[in-house]
């Protein structure tokens, strides 16, 4: 059956277009645009932008940990981590559930219509293994409709040359073997691959991963690790191995479109010229990056020069699409002293805005991110009055989003084709903001 969805304004890979139709098919994907003159099912529509980074259960860390560290009032990510898995230790699959489905909602009324989750809490408190907690993040994106993309995670030391720490165990697989039958489990759903970082992951191991997995997910499913985020990781494993993380990467593995490096905040000008001419993204957290304090990548040059870059909301501290855009505009101005970092002649919201979307879609391994045929209709649409966008024309509304914006501008999120939000209500939302409450009270009550 088909599904039709007009509005006045629809953000196209060719610019915003008005009075146009979506024509969605029974699979969830857009069959044609057609004009449409009204009555119309929302304001300005664009395409959902791909999370491409998430780890659901951080979302009940928002707001604690925010006091000096314990070393003289010296806080960093190293002090955050260490309370990230104090919090790991208790989660059992029904909080894993209730946490998920919040962080998924929050997901959908930010903007996100599909989600990358980078899933490392595998094992129960008591240390026994299985997939039940994968499924509970699988029930919980089922429940509130969100596109999954499961990243399990492997992983395996407590750093360059370290044996994994007590507080690491539910993280652990002692072999690539134990591993691909957690995928096995899971793989009724789309799967991908994260080696959570070289850090946890000896890079000689990493080879032997990947033909492994590839077995079970397909040759075709996204490969995202964390590389690069802090400076002491560069430091360590440069005494380790002698060159940067990225280099160290590329020694042992073929780097490719299918890879995704998440966060390189620190990657060297030779390091992103080797990722961008393989083909790989760069996947950008900036609200966590500036919440754990990790540094400022130079994406501007990395975009400019012809890389592909993908957004994730990561920590989930702070869920809102648009803020992360703009975040990701206003880093590189404060780092280079300049403005309008990733404005073309169309301006700055669309093609920053476009860029998500085109990364998202690479990184999650979806036909998504676009408002065109043969893609999924993911679609946020934006309200006719919402203020940033008063007295602006089809020619400045992007920017006047990105610049004034928010998640509080939308209105209606569609997955599919399918209507997930309704004037900023999304159906099971109430239910599940009082059951997190109760998690969040019950987790951190230590
Ligand atoms: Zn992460």
């Amino acid at each position: 059956m088909q599904t039709r969805l007009a509005f006045e304004y629809v953000l196209t890979p060719q610019g915003i277009v008005r009075d146009q139709a979506l024509v969605v098919g029974s699979d969830g994907r857009i069959e044609r645009l057609e004009p449409a003159n009204g009555p119309h099912d929302g304001f300005l529509a664009v395409p959902g932008i791909p999370n491409a980074h998430s780890h659901a259960f951080q979302r009940a860390l928002a707001g604690y940990g925010e006091v000096p560290g314990a070393r003289g009032g010296e806080d960093s990510f190293w002090s955050w981590r260490e309370a990230m898995y104090r919090l790991a230790s208790r989660v059992t699959p029904e909080d894993m559930f209730v946490i998920a489905r919040e962080a998924f909602f929050d997901m959908l009324r930010g903007g996100f219509t599909s989600v990358a989750e980078f899933h490392y809490l595998h094992h129960l408190p008591d240390g026994r293994p299985g997939a039940e907690m994968g499924r509970a993040v699988i029930t919980a994106a089922r429940e509130v409709g969100i596109r999954l993309r499961l990243l399990p995670v492997f992983y395996q030391a407590g750093g360059f040359g370290k044996p994994a720490r007590d507080e690491q165990q539910r993280f652990v697989h002692r072999s690539v073997e134990d591993f691909c039958g957690l995928l096995s489990e899971l793989k009724d759903v789309e799967l991908g691959l994260a080696p959570h970082s070289l850090r946890a992951v000896p890079p000689e191991v990493l080879g032997t991963l990947v033909d492994a997995a590839r077995k079970v997910i397909g040759e075709q499913a996204p490969i995202h690790i964390h590389i690069s985020e802090q400076r002491r990781e560069v430091e360590e494993c440069q005494a380790a191995y002698g060159a940067t993380p990225i280099e160290v990467l590329a020694r042992h593995v073929e780097l490719n479109a299918r890879w995704n490096l998440v966060h390189a905040t620190h990657a060297s000008p030779a390091e992103c010229a080797r990722v961008r001419e393989a083909d790989a993204s760069v996947v950008l957290c900036p609200i966590t990056e500036a919440y754990l304090g990790d540094g400022l990548f130079a994406a501007d040059e990395f975009v400019s020069q012809g890389g592909r870059i993908a957004v994730g909301s990561d920590s989930n501290c702070r869920i809102d699409a648009v803020e992360e855009l703009r975040l990701l505009e206003y880093g590189q101005r404060l780092r280079t002293e300049r403005r309008a970092r990733f404005a073309t002649r169309e301006g700055l919201g669309t093609p920053l805005w476009q860029q998500a979307c085109r990364g998202g879609g690479a990184a999650l391994g979806h036909s998504s991110g676009a408002l065109a045929p043969g893609h999924y209709a993911d679609v946020v649409a934006f309200h006719r009055g919402a203020a940033p966008l008063r007295g602006h024309d089809a020619d400045s509304f992007m920017d006047a989003l990105v610049i004034g914006g928010s998640r509080a501008d939308i209105s209606d999120v569609y997955v599919g084709g399918q209507r997930r939000m309704r004037e900023g209500v999304c159906h099971g939302a109430e239910e599940s903001a009082r059951a997190f409450g109760r998690a969040m009270l019950r987790l951190n009550s230590v």
